[in-house]
């Protein structure tokens, strides 16, 4: 019913060895006892630089189902991939062209099994079905084990409800001797120091919750200062001061909303399941640190020259009320096919059209238009519509761009213009030729687009191109920001 860690080793090898075109494995620290944790890239064809993904499970020992969910989902890429199938889990679908996107424009991350040795010790003959950590022999102690998502440094030893400095609690909730002296909380940092990530996902069980930053304090999104890194950490004292909340830019909520809302909408449509979003810190109503969510989004304003990365935590499968059940149904396959739906839904989210083709395939940065979009459209409410607009047909719309050699060259040479007047946005206007150029393009998108909510999108957007000659594109977005989007 759920694979032991020969069970799951030997999957990775199957994959690696029969699908080497597809996927590689990555070696990353052994666990404390010595077992060896892999990580797998799946990804199709070539390009360097590529938005990533990474995708992990079994950070907790008991929380059984999930390893398996997402090695399982690894074998279903790589299968509907190559047989051109499209993808459905119950009432969740993805096309041929989706699969492909994902495949071909992606570099999908995945450690099934971050936490071996606990796995192990839960699933071995007159082993504790209810271990969270991992095996860690902590010095001067009989209590053994360290939480992995505890141990990460972001606001380490700031305790709180679940994160303590007490190796014998049993909230499991050891924060261990330093911050990522656990090799299994250490892997995540040097999967994202190593590698191109985007989007972070770490999966956890029980509650059919999706989760997003922040966990050591509320979320607030109108004060930037004062943030973590002027607060106290590491002395194993609640959060100081306790009213602290974080701040979160708009712009960043924004998207944990919307791309945590397209997780819920398609674990949804799998068998009518209900996932409710919410921040870490909501959870536990408290102070929770050292995650590696936190630690993964935190990165970047800890140390402004890194990426930043979206991060995730999903918590699967219901509270059935009994807690060896909730962790470990009897029947776990129903969750893992809501699991693997979610993580399709954000693989999907982490593909960026408008990125892929300017950046990919070198037609320049993407940096003005983001910002044009940043500031003149994500302020408002009727802005965020048309920028909701645009995100729910972009990966349709990049299909159909991709395969189709002329379509692409036409795609980059028109972004290298709207480039161009993004830059120069308050002073360089749209031309005639412009305008139709656009639309010409927008329309043989619209005759191919299979999906009536695409073909009304691009009729929506070309009738607004329309009026659009001889203005900025400072005007025309502010414009927009106070127009009222259309509902598909
Ligand atoms: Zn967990």
């Amino acid at each position: 019913m759920y694979r032991t860690i020969a069970q799951l080793d030997a999957a990775i090898d199957t994959l690696v060895d029969t699908r080497p075109d597809l996927c590689i494995r990555v070696p990353l620290n052994n666990s404390i006892e010595g077992r060896p944790i892999n990580a797998l890239r799946l990804r199709a064809g070539g390009g360097e630089n590529r938005r990533g993904i990474l995708i992990v499970g079994g950070m907790h020992a008991r929380e059984l189902m999930n390893p398996d969910a997402i090695i399982e989902l690894a074998f279903d890429l790589a299968q509907a991939y190559t047989s051109e199938t499209g993808l459905s889990y119950g009432g969740a679908e993805w096309s041929v062209l989706d699969v492909r996107i994902m495949m071909e424009t992606l570099d999908i991350w995945m450690l099934p099994c971050a936490n071996p040795d606990g796995r192990h010790h839960v699933m071995k003959t007159g082993g504790d079905w209810n271990w969270r950590m991992n095996r860690r022999d902590n010095p001067g102690t009989t209590c053994e084990g360290v939480d992995p998502n505890r141990n990460c440094d972001f606001m380490w030893r700031v305790i709180g409800p679940t994160t303590v400095c007490n190796p014998c609690s049993n909230t499991q909730g050891f924060v261990g001797r330093l911050p990522f002296s656990e090799p299994e909380s250490q892997n995540i940092h040097l999967l994202c120091d190593a590698h191109r990530i985007d989007v972070f996902v770490d999966v956890h069980s029980f509650s059919e919750f999706v989760l997003f930053p922040w966990g050591h304090a509320p979320t607030q999104t109108t004060q930037p200062l004062p943030n973590f890194t002027s607060l106290l950490m590491g002395f194993c004292r609640p959060l100081d001061p306790p009213g602290h909340q974080e701040f979160m830019p708009p712009t960043d909520q924004l998207k944990y909303q919307t791309v945590a809302t397209r997780v819920a909408d398609a674990i949804r449509a799998v068998r009518g399941r209900n996932y409710v979003l919410k921040t870490i810190y909501q959870v536990y109503n408290g102070t929770t640190t050292g995650t590696t969510s936190d630690y993964v989004y935190s990165r970047h304003i800890a140390n402004p020259a890194l990426r930043k990365t979206f991060a995730f935590a999903f918590e699967t499968g219901p509270n059935t009320g009994d807690v060896r059940s909730s962790f470990q149904p009897a029947d776990p396959e129903p969750i893992k096919l809501d699991t693997k739906a979610g993580l399709v839904a954000l693989i999907q989210q982490s593909v960026c059209a408008i990125e892929f083709i300017g950046e990919t395939l070198q037609a320049g940065t993407v940096q003005p238009l983001r910002d044009a979009r940043d500031e003149l459209l994500v302020p408002t409410e009727k802005g965020r519509g048309w920028i909701e607009l645009v995100t729910s047909v972009q990966s349709e719309l990049l299909g159909m761009v991709l395969t189709d050699k002329a379509l692409t060259r036409r795609a980059m040479s028109l972004l290298l213009r709207v480039q161009k007047l993004s830059v120069a946005r308050g002073k360089a206007t749209v031309s005639a030729g412009d305008i139709k150029d656009g639309i010409e393009f927008l329309e043989s998108l619209k005759s191919r687009a299979t999906r009536p909510e695409v073909r009304e999108a691009i009729s929506i957007i070309n009738r607004h191109l329309k009026k659009a000659a001889g203005q900025t594109v400072e005007a025309i977005l502010k414009k927009l920001a106070k127009s009222n989007p259309p509902t598909l």
